[in-house]
């Protein structure tokens, strides 16, 4: 591309590429929403509005009466599918190429090799990478069956175990993640006689996560700083290791609420990043993900978003469109669009989130359930109530999956299901999860005028059926 179209394809007042939703302005010259809305609030009161790029003055409107530039937004589209399809052809050449090496390796060198156990590692690392996470746990189960069954490598044992149990933490299978964990860490110890390795540092931080991931966050800050120490003992303080465990421990404290904190080790992270060019990206996107994060906890949406858009930007470098770190960045995009009242902006982003979760990480990952609560608020708002109803149905069946059928918070699901279909007076349906509301609220011992409501809807579903 030469220099000339790329200077045009940027936002003439953010000086970022344009991004959807793109507004109009009568001249003809093109905006990124969130230009044209910085634009209108330092305007203030003036009833006329200076383009930017011709100064041609036009009439001040509300920001939703700019029509958008489909044409524009078509061909950003156009340009980030191509980048998908790039990348995928790049990783599905280094997978065949990988393949093809390992079946030249087995040629050569015998099936149970060491070299073919290394080339099959590599492959689970790919896989890995691409967040294909039960290709990647075969790869791994056939490098673990190799190595156990003759004295080959025994030294990749414990990296591979611990390797399983990082994807089984990002599969959302925290017990079978520990397992893995714990495996490896046995290993470990009877190999290096002592826990001041950077591999048993390795094992803790994932440990740490997991149960950051269930809010034992005392016990993950343990676990991390005990990481943090072998790590900072055996490695220099720009190794990703090191940069990973203070962006880690910098989350504790943002979930903590001690943003100050926080930010503090998010920037110090960034710092470490920024002298280790080239091998820190993905540290350096989990840091910006952070900062945004405390940002929007903040209120601070501009900022916010500015960050969560800096992280991305790193994240679609290395992983492409179709990955979990997308995703994240999508759903937090989309809360900075709902915070800002920019309800049809936030259902694209949370769609496009939810799209890519239940690809990467199947329909029962408990990353999903943020995702569709929030959906099924925002299709409340926007007034499609039924996509609400079909979106917190979903969101109690996982919930029913994952924390079992007689879950507390299951309760409140079913009557928000409930009410949603009285309002549509589709009392049959209605009545359906009042009654399945009341099970829960018995077995959980609620109070008798809790149970008291639910009831007297129960009843008023009845009367209603039978008046028709
Ligand atoms: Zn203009």
């Amino acid at each position: 591309m030469s220099n000339l179209t790329e200077v045009e394809t940027k936002d003439p007042i953010s000086l970022e590429p344009f991004e959807r939703p793109t507004r109009l302005l009568p001249c003809g010259h093109t905006l990124n929403h969130t230009s044209l809305a910085s634009l209108i609030l330092s305007n203030g009161d003036d009833p006329m509005l200076a383009c930017p790029v011709c100064r041609k003055r036009s009439t001040t409107k509300p920001i939703e009466e700019y029509p958008r530039n489909y044409v524009l937004e078509q061909q950003i589209d156009c340009s980030s599918q191509n980048k998908q399809n790039a990348h995928e052809q790049k990783m599905k050449a280094k997978i065949q190429s990988t393949k093809d090496n390992k079946k030249q390796l087995s040629k050569t060198h015998g099936e149970n090799s060491i070299q073919v156990v290394q080339c099959t590692r590599q492959l689970a690392n790919i896989y890995t990478d691409m967040a294909e996470y039960d290709k990647a746990i075969q790869c791994y189960q056939e490098v673990i069956s190799k190595v156990t069954t003759s004295n080959l490598g025994s030294a990749i044992v414990a990296p591979v175990y611990c390797a399983v149990g990082n994807i089984y933490e990002r599969k959302g299978q925290y017990k079978k993640a520990l397992q893995y964990l714990n495996d490896a860490l046995k290993i470990q110890l009877k190999q290096y006689k002592s826990t001041d390795h950077v591999a048993v540092a390795a094992a803790y931080n994932t440990i740490a996560i997991i149960h950051c991931k269930q809010e034992r966050h005392t016990v993950a800050l343990q676990w991390y700083t005990k990481a943090l120490n072998i790590c900072k003992k055996n490695l220099e303080d720009t190794h990703p290791h090191v940069i990973n465990t203070y962006n880690n421990i910098a989350t504790v404290y943002y979930v903590q609420k001690k943003y100050t904190e926080a930010i503090t080790l998010y920037n110090r992270a960034i710092a470490c990043c920024e002298a280790n060019k080239g091998t820190a990206n993905s540290c350096i996107a989990a840091s910006y993900n952070g900062i945004a994060n405390v940002y929007a906890a903040q209120q601070n949406v501009s900022d916010a978003l500015h960050y969560y858009k800096l992280s991305m930007k790193i994240s679609l470098t290395i992983h492409g469109e179709n990955h979990p770190d997308i995703a994240n960045s999508y759903h937090n995009i989309a809360s900075i669009h709902l915070i800002n009242g920019n309800n049809n902006m936030a259902k694209e982003y949370y769609c496009k989130a939810l799209h890519i979760k239940l690809d990467r990480l199947g329909s029962n990952h408990p990353d999903l359930t943020c995702t569709y609560e929030s959906l099924a608020d925002v299709y409340e708002k926007t007034g499609e109530k039924m996509r609400a109803i079909k979106t917190r149905i979903a969101l109690t069946d996982l919930k029913k999956t994952l924390l079992g059928n007689k879950n507390p918070t299951l309760s409140t699901s079913y009557i928000k299901i409930a009410e949603a279909y009285k309002v549509e007076e589709d009392y049959n349906s209605a009545l359906k999860y009042y009654n399945l509301a009341y099970s829960v609220q018995v077995n959980q011992n609620k109070p008798l005028h809790c149970l008291n409501k639910t009831l007297e809807n129960i009843n008023t579903c009845n009367k209603k059926l039978n008046t028709k």
